[in-house]
């Protein structure tokens, strides 16, 4: 049978306490032996559980209950719980960070990449736009000057943002009609009603 979740248990390094052997009565030869339980799961250890302690004598080899041999606080500060039992949330609080990284990187270099290719604009550069809720189109860079940019705008709107390169390939723009913004708003993209998606080049 194969369990996918639930305990197992780690044993520690036994530790010397002091006490008397209440089987062959030696003194100082009891040694703690400390048991860790975790929970895993796929054998990945989730989160510590229960700690408990076995006290054995080094002479007589006795085992013996915490009733008989009680375990003393010292000896539970001795024992620390195994970092690793508690390596799941670490590799999963490791793989969210990586995530939250990589996508912060992205969109920080999306938004440079887009104000660079705002400043120094190309005739033909293709803005993806978004009017509203399920509202994108395109935008062609039809001219410049030094402070603004002058558009051709595709009449066409469509629901779905991953059809606008399909939408680009058709080429349908309006040519009679000439749409300026500022390079300064186009770069904050504060345009009203309209948002800047991405530029293609
Ligand atoms: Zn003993």
């Amino acid at each position: 049978m194969i369990f996918i979740f639930g305990t197992r248990t780690t044993t520690g390094n036994p530790i010397q306490t002091g006490q008397t052997c209440p089987a062959c009565g030696e003194e100082h030869s009891i040694m703690m032996v400390p048991e860790q339980r975790y929970f895993h799961l796929f054998w990945i250890p989730l989160f510590p559980t229960s700690k408990q302690f076995t006290p054995v004598c080094n002479l007589c080899g006795a085992m013996f209950t915490t009733q008989k041999v009680p375990v003393t606080d010292e000896v539970r500060k001795q024992y620390k719980t195994p970092k690793w039992t508690l390596l799941g949330p670490i590799v999963l609080g490791l793989l969210i960070l990586a995530v939250i990284i990589s996508v912060s990187v992205t969109s920080v270099s999306e938004n440079s990449d887009l104000k660079a290719k705002v400043e120094n604009p190309q005739e033909g550069d293709i803005y993806h736009v978004k009017y509203d809720v399920h509202q994108y189109s395109l935008m062609r860079v039809a001219s410049f000057s030094p402070d603004s940019v002058y558009f051709h705008l595709s009449p066409g709107r469509i629901e779905r943002k991953s059809d606008l390169d399909k939408m680009a390939e058709m080429d349908a723009f309006n040519t009679l009609e000439l749409k300026g913004f500022s390079k300064d708003e186009l770069k904050k993209n504060s345009i009203p009603e309209i948002e800047i998606l991405r530029i293609r080049r």
